[in-house]
């Protein structure tokens, strides 16, 4: 981790109860939140058992003490809703319940599995995981976990990223510890602008350059088909998330139809259930993209906007908070800010907060 994000995290460490043992969150979230009929949507990636299995903090990861309080402070304070059921609702012509809160997980980790269902058996809290198929039957890590996993086994002191991007500025970023969380979102980013049938070749130049090869421990693995099929009878919501995991708006309409499909169709026969929601890689949607969803027949898509859900509902672009990896108080803090932004915040799955 880097200095000043160390330094963050101390400051909201000690400030954070403070102000919520005074009320302040409290307050801010009654005020914000509670006076009129709200959808709060959580987004989360995955919940771990420790914190050495995040060790660049990059935002896509909660560790399960935070996750529980988290949850548990959900289900006392609001009402728990799964987002199919909350959609059903609506198209019936009902209302949500008060105070609705969705919980949802994009990519389909097998630690939602093994760490955070437990934890939301325990409260009886309904959840809704969008998994992306691409790779999936041979077990394939995603690219961005390659790329985590690369960096931080990698000795080089510095990589030249112009094979991503010929007009990169700089053109060298640097791989020293106190650098690599950086270092790590850059690349990520660049990776988000390449076409999905550049990510491969991409990745592999990219461990070349590292000089790293094999699979290390920061390859996090995912649900497989059977893990998917077990959750998915014990009532979690199976929602997709598309084939490759790119940007759609880079992709023509075709393309776009042929994710939506067979991510759903793979996911339905795993699932033995109807698929209707959809969640945007990255978050990164037009209108355009939207339209093909709802063609596609998908009765909800969620991007990642931060923000909260208020009347009448965007139900093809449906705002998410990610949930910040800490303790309650300052996930309260997050939280109220969250219900005071006006037009969401755009940004990629990864959660990082002010
Ligand atoms: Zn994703």
């Amino acid at each position: 981790m880097d200095y000043i994000e160390a330094a963050k995290r101390a400051v909201k460490g000690i400030a954070s109860p403070v102000l919520d043992f005074c009320g302040v969150y409290d307050t801010l979230i009654e005020r914000r939140l509670f006076v009129q009929p709200s959808w709060v949507i959580l987004m989360y990636h995955r919940v771990v058992a420790s914190r050495a299995e995040d060790p660049h903090r990059l935002g896509m990861c909660v560790e399960r003490d935070h996750f529980a309080e988290q949850i548990e402070y959900h289900v006392r304070n609001f009402s728990p809703i799964c987002m199919g059921d909350a959609i059903s609702r609506l198209n019936a012509g009902k209302p949500l319940p008060r105070n609705a809160v969705s919980i949802t997980f994009d990519d389909g980790y097998q630690d939602f599995a093994d760490v955070a269902l437990p934890v939301l058996r325990r409260f009886q809290c309904p959840a809704t995981v969008f998994v992306n198929v691409g790779g999936l039957a041979e077990n394939r890590p995603f690219w961005w976990d390659e790329i985590i996993d690369a960096v931080h086994r990698t000795r080089v002191d510095e990589i030249d990223v112009r094979f991503l991007n010929a007009d990169a500025s700089p053109a060298q970023l640097p791989l020293r510890s106190r650098h690599r969380r950086r270092t790590l979102m850059r690349l990520q980013f660049m990776f988000w602008q390449l076409r999905p049938e550049r990510i491969d070749d991409a990745l592999a130049e990219l461990k070349q350059r590292l000089q790293v090869s094999g699979r290390g421990r920061l390859l996090a693995p995912r649900m497989s088909p059977a893990e998917i099929a077990r959750v998915a009878g014990e009532g979690v919501e199976i929602g997709a998330h598309c084939e490759s995991h790119v940007d759609m708006r880079r992709l023509s309409d075709d393309e776009c139809r042929h994710e939506l499909m067979v991510s759903r169709q793979v996911l339905q026969e795993i699932s033995g259930q109807p698929v209707t929601g959809f969640a945007y890689p990255g978050g990164l949607q037009s209108e355009r993209v939207q339209k093909l969803v709802a063609h596609a027949g998908y009765g909800y898509a969620a991007g990642i906007g931060r923000g909260v859900n208020r009347q009448p509902f965007d139900i093809y672009n449906l705002r998410r908070i990610g949930m910040p990896d800490s303790g309650i108080s300052d996930y309260k803090r997050c939280l109220g800010m969250a219900a005071g932004v006006s037009e969401p915040v755009m940004g990629y799955e990864s959660v990082l907060w002010p």
